[in-house]
């Protein structure tokens, strides 16, 4: 078994996540029904055993000190958006939407909804994150819902149980409900398990609105914008901001469709909006 890439596709941690929380009013696709019937499943399965088990506190200050000084390379977001777009899996004929289109769905889909610029510029900047699988990075330490390391793994995180297998989960400093953090001390303070929000926040920190930094950081935190387990660590202005992260999921999961948007046409728009938010490169 190959523990770095547990997925065929990147994208199969986002299929999944449809029918963890299918849209609403929406039936869900045939093959997607049945939890446990699609090879595609055990994969997941399989990707979250791994992520669960690697994830620790340590791991994840590690990572920080490895990425966060961001001296990888000066990319533009349209430099970025191409390179990640190397990213293309042909794996999966389920999956013909690579990773610019799906972003600029979700921004599409922002826009058309009359939302604020900084919130379209969110929806194609959100992912951009995942440029760390291209720095060969696992695909566990860079997709997947996200979690707070350092205190006890709450039972709304997908599979739980797997949770078991961390050295976190014994560890006394870190295995009580508040672990290493206080009552309300705020999200800025908690440690998130590693993948491509943390990362991308750090990358954007210095540009953009409070509400889009959110978005960016915490976009994969199912277990707080859709379960709430969470919520004695956060704070006020974490609550505040958290609205957005509930506005933006449904962009993220649901703006999917089977028309490529065109990319070419789209980009002056985007180049405009990119101009007026960050600088023309970026450190990532
Ligand atoms: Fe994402
Ligand atoms: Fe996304």
């Amino acid at each position: 078994m190959d523990t770095n890439t547990p997925l065929e596709s990147l994208d199969d941690w986002e299929d999944d996540l449809l029918k963890r929380y299918p849209e609403p009013n929406k039936k869900q696709k045939e093959d997607y029904r049945n939890y446990t019937d699609s090879p595609r499943d055990a994969l997941v399965r399989n990707f979250y055993k791994i992520n669960h088990q690697f994830q620790t506190y340590d791991f994840v200050v590690a990572k920080q000190e490895e990425f966060l000084e961001l001296k990888k390379q000066k990319m533009s977001v349209w430099e970025a958006l191409d390179y990640l777009n190397t990213l293309v899996d042909d794996s999966d004929p389920d999956i013909e939407l690579d990773q610019l289109q799906h972003l600029l769905q979700t921004a599409e889909a922002i826009r058309q909804d009359g939302h604020p610029d900084w919130f379209v510029l969110t929806g194609l900047l959100h992912d951009l994150g995942k440029v760390l699988c291209l720095y060969g990075e696992p695909q566990w330490a860079v997709v997947g819902d996200t979690y707070p390391v350092g205190c006890q793994f709450s039972d709304k995180i997908v599979y739980p149980e797997f949770f078991t297998e961390n050295t976190d989960y014994s560890d006394e400093r870190y295995n009580t409900k508040f672990g290493v953090y206080s009552k309300h001390c705020g999200l800025d303070q908690v440690k998130m398990s590693w993948g491509h929000d943390e990362y991308l926040y750090h990358v954007m920190k210095d540009y953009l609105p409070k509400p889009s930094l959110y978005i960016i950081r915490y976009h994969s935190f199912y277990a707080q914008h859709r379960e709430g387990a969470y919520s004695h660590l956060m704070n006020e202005e974490d609550h505040k901001n958290f609205e957005w992260v509930k506005k933006f999921n449904p962009y993220d999961l649901y703006s999917k469709i089977p028309v490529p948007p065109d990319a070419k046409a789209l980009k002056p728009y985007y180049e405009k909006l990119i101009a007026k938010y960050l600088p023309n490169k970026l450190a990532f």
